[in-house]
């Protein structure tokens, strides 16, 4: 199935849905992305997020260059990792390889759109006990390969107290304050990223007593 690149920079023009619940978005039937995630439905079309998320903005988490031996020599690739979000409790990570760095952002970009995922925001600050969405509601830990993160809510005025990677997908979601804590020997820009991105999804998961620490 070829992706097309039409809907990228924001014009959707001629969209066609390919699935149901790609219909039912043209159709008014499915008018936000909450409707979608309560009823269990899957999102398999980018142009979805396009058209229920008005002000969503990406960010290239990182560029990475990818060698690959063919009979021909040696073929250059490139790797680009990318957060979408609409800075209101939306985010979705993403990867994509090209020839072109424009063209791996953009596949990043389908990926992301294609992994987006509510989380739940609020204020689990004790210093703060605020009613607003300015932070997590509880501390949530994620995990790719072998980086974890926690992330602890904290306090208005307080940023986000995290490297780069975590700062932009956290700012994309929605989350203005919070601490993290990331444990593991090796840490490439890429586990972070999909570290942070399971620790969001964990926002909708409630965490027995036996894996609190
Ligand atoms: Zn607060």
């Amino acid at each position: 199935m070829a992706i097309r690149m039409s809907h990228l920079d924001g014009e959707r023009g001629d969209w066609i849905p390919r699935t149901k619940v790609g219909k039912m978005v043209q159709e008014g039937k499915l008018a936000s992305l909450a409707e979608i995630f309560t009823q269990g439905l899957k999102i398999m079309e980018p142009e979805i997020v396009d058209a229920l998320l008005s002000n969503i903005k990406h960010e290239v988490l990182g560029i990475g260059i990818v060698q690959k031996q063919t009979d021909a020599g040696e073929k250059t690739r490139f790797k680009a990792l990318v957060s979408v979000g609409n800075e209101g409790g939306y985010i979705g990570v993403g990867s994509g390889k090209a020839r072109q760095v424009r063209m791996a952002i953009d596949k990043a970009i389908v990926d992301a759109k294609l992994s987006i995922i509510p989380v739940l925001r609020g204020c689990g600050s004790w210093e703060c006990a605020c009613d607003q969405l300015h932070s997590l509601p509880f501390r949530v830990r994620g995990k790719c390969g072998s980086v974890s993160i926690e992330l602890i809510p904290g306090p208005r005025g307080l940023g986000l107290v995290a490297g780069e990677a975590a700062k932009s997908i956290l700012r994309l979601a929605g989350i203005r304050d919070c601490w993290t804590r990331t444990f593991g020997s090796t840490c490439t820009t890429s586990s972070m990223a999909y570290a942070v991105y399971d620790a969001l999804k964990n926002s909708y998961r409630v965490i027995p007593p036996s894996e609190w620490s």
